[in-house]
């Protein structure tokens, strides 16, 4: 058997305006811009790595920002909900910065003993801060959070699922064991080695509508693992009957690709390279980026694409 995946890698998710996108992820949430690319399947929209200040595992949210792109329904089948780790004297800090900046969020509530603050990111992405008394250092951005109320990285995500029982059976199989249930919320977390991206929390919702994907939802949630183990886990989701793609090469890691039985696209990816393979940590995300195999298109590319302000101002 492989070992037990560690947590996540990164969470995926479909929005619309570019433009308002980043600004949301850099200038109210504080993240970095680590890596500005395209989608490697649809070349003519945007993949935007927002990360920690070197975009460490665990800790980039990533988004396909296809501008006009119709909002899609969070339901059952999808990731419904995705967590970031602050401090716990933070929750404050956070409940005032998002209210002045307009964000639409909810007041703060006590979840398994943690205060958690849910909001929605300008797409109506359905995201969390959890406050959290073992925040890891970590490796903040410089930017307009201060480094002590600073996102760490992911807490966790939340699946919602109309029947939960195949999709728990995985995760058990990936090292996750259930910790702690409250209604129809069931806790799973990983021991693995991470600090970060460790929990997923289960919500089994026979009667809530089906997600749909467009603009404001999740695409697909990628988990930690190493070239070393990636192959003996694709054999692993083949034995439980599911369909992994190969391994695909997506410069920054390398990916399998499954559909779990409850519906949420899962993926797992390898730690390395990382971010640092093709730029310079200090000028990561500055400029756009591809992989060697889309080089040879940079100008078509290039112009087919929205226009997104530079962090230098170089071009
Ligand atoms: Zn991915």
């Amino acid at each position: 058997m492989p070992a037990d995946i560690p947590g996540i890698h990164h969470v995926t998710a479909v929005g619309s305006d570019p433009g308002r996108n980043l600004e949301f992820y850099t200038g109210t949430l504080g993240l970095r811009l680590v890596k500005r690319s395209v989608n490697q399947d649809d070349v003519s929209v945007y993949h935007l790595f927002y990360g920690d200040r070197s975009g460490s595992p665990g800790t980039s949210m990533t988004v396909f920002p296809y501008q006009g792109a119709r909002p899609g329904r969070v339901g059952t089948g999808q990731a419904s909900a995705v967590a970031f780790t602050v401090p716990e004297g933070s929750i404050d800090y956070w409940t005032d910065r998002l209210n002045e900046a307009g964000v639409d969020a909810d007041e703060p509530r006590d979840r398994f003993g943690d205060a958690v603050l849910p909001f929605r990111d300008p797409d109506g992405l359905p995201l969390e801060l959890v406050g959290r008394t073992d925040v890891p250092v970590g490796d903040p951005p410089e930017g307009p959070v201060p480094a002590e109320h600073a996102i760490r990285g992911f807490f966790g995500v939340t699946l919602s699922l109309s029947s939960a029982e195949s999709t728990v059976g995985l995760l058990r199989t990936m090292g996750y064991r259930e910790t702690d249930a409250e209604r129809h919320r069931r806790r799973f977390e990983t021991d693995g080695h991470g600090d970060l991206g460790y929990v997923v929390d289960v919500l089994e919702e026979p009667h809530a509508p089906r997600g749909s994907p467009g603009a404001g939802t999740v695409h697909h949630v990628a988990f930690r693992t190493t070239t070393e183990d990636q192959p003996a886990w694709r054999d692993v989701l083949i034995e439980q009957g599911l369909r992994p793609t190969e391994v695909i090469d997506r410069k920054w890691f390398q990916s399998v690709y499954v559909r779990e039985r409850g519906g949420v696209l899962f993926e797992f990816a390898t730690d390395s390279p990382g971010y640092t393979v093709d730029e310079d940590l200090e000028h990561l995300g500055e400029r756009l980026v591809l992989p060697e195999w889309l080089e040879d298109r940079r100008n078509e590319i290039e112009a087919g694409l929205p226009e997104l302000p530079t962090d230098a101002g170089e071009r």
